[in-house]
């Protein structure tokens, strides 16, 4: 069984900030900020890509309550939400979940550069990518 399995069992502990039936919010073990939550299935799925549709709205679910209850109280100004899907893109647990990361400085520790593209670029990356 993986570890986000066994703790929502509660077979391992963690800092539950959420539960019901379906979900579990928990505190990240490695706070890349103060209040760094987890949002997790109790079903196991490896990625978000293969979580159930259902299961995937009840997490997000979850998501937007606790990110509600973080922005409301942990006096962040701004919030990550984000899900790594397989290891190139940094995932180290193969059990879904969603990372809810409180931003209260830009020059933090989570950095991401989104830069512009060219018009004619993003023509051809959409004929190529859209759906058929
Ligand atoms: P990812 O790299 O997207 O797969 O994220 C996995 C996250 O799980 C990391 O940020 C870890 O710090 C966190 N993590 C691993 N083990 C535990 C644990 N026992 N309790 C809470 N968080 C954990
Ligand atoms: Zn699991």
């Amino acid at each position: 069984m993986c570890i986000f399995c066994k703790i929502a069992n509660h077979e391992i502990p963690s800092y539950t900030l959420y539960e019901d039936d379906d979900v579990l919010a928990f505190l990240d073990i490695s706070q890349v900020t103060k209040g760094h939550t987890l949002v997790v299935p109790k079903t196991h799925y490896a990625n978000l890509l293969e979580c159930d549709p259902k299961d995937l709205a009840k997490v997000m679910d979850v998501v937007q309550k606790v990110g509600n209850n973080l922005m409301a109280h942990s006096g962040c100004s701004g919030l990550n939400v984000l899900s790594n899907v397989n290891e190139l893109a940094g995932q180290s647990v193969f059990h879904f979940h969603v990372h809810l990361i409180p931003r209260y400085d830009q020059n933090d520790a989570l950095q991401l550069a989104f830069q512009p593209s060219e018009p004619q670029d993003l023509a051809a990356l959409a004929a190529q990518f859209a759906l058929k």
